[in-house]
């Protein structure tokens, strides 16, 4: 198989750590694999930046304005270094539906790690698009991630779009900081998928939805803190 960043063949290496892992092959040569950087070393506990503080400033703004902080914490893998930035660009916004695929492995595995406390006792929930920017796309990068998890998954959210103020109902226009709409209650812990953790308000706008409407706790899996 191709890499499919770079197109080179990628020649599997054999030694003793890896002979077991060849089942699975890779989908990145190892040129580009090594230039994606996981987050490493003391990270703030809630939104997972890199910080020596247990809890990050931004995180610390959040608690003290508790009603919005509906986000129990957000766990991201990867840095938003400028590899990731062309990876995300050519995945996300030039249609390259399979370059998706190179993440797979490390989300299911960080995933299987990070949220085996939940029992399976959870929902993935993708954080949507709007109608005209999935059009625009051919699909929701979100979506895609959340698949590949091994929790159930449902598209509990949808985006309320361009809608002009005065044909809004009264519901609508307190939400209107809100871009979310809940289309099911659900009462049990909620994973919110998203490619990227930048400041977290559109997560703890969808968590705040889904914990006014019933559900206990709602946790946040990206793939890259930006
Ligand atoms: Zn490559
Ligand atoms: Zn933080």
């Amino acid at each position: 198989m191709n890499c499919l960043w770079c197109d080179r063949q990628i020649i599997p290496e054999i030694n003793w750590e890896n002979i077991f892992m060849l089942a699975k092959p890779k989908s990145l040569c190892g040129e580009c694999e090594g230039k994606l950087e996981y987050l490493q070393g003391s990270r703030c506990k809630k939104c997972s930046r890199l910080s020596e503080e247990a809890v990050c400033l931004d995180c610390k703004w959040w608690n003290e304005h508790a009603e919005r902080d509906s986000i129990a914490f957000n766990y991201s893998i990867f840095n938003y270094n400028s590899f990731m930035q062309d990876m995300i660009a050519k995945w996300k916004y030039r249609g390259d539906y399979v370059l998706g695929t190179a993440f797979k492995l490390d989300l299911f595995q960080v995933f299987s790690k990070r949220f085996a406390f939940l029992k399976n006792e959870a929902l993935l929930v993708p954080i949507p698009l709007s109608e005209e920017r999935l059009r625009e796309r051919g699909f929701n990068q979100a979506k895609m991630l959340a698949e590949f998890l091994p929790l159930p998954c449902e598209e509990l959210l949808t985006r309320i779009h361009g809608e002009k103020q005065s044909k809004k109902t009264r519901t609508a226009r307190i939400s209107t900081n809100n871009p979310f709409k809940l289309t099911k209650t659900v009462n049990k812990s909620v994973i919110l998928v998203d490619d990227i953790y930048t400041t977290g308000t559109t997560l703890r706008h969808a968590g705040s939805l889904l914990k006014a409407h019933g559900c206990p706790e709602v946790y946040a899996f990206t793939l890259i803190r930006g």
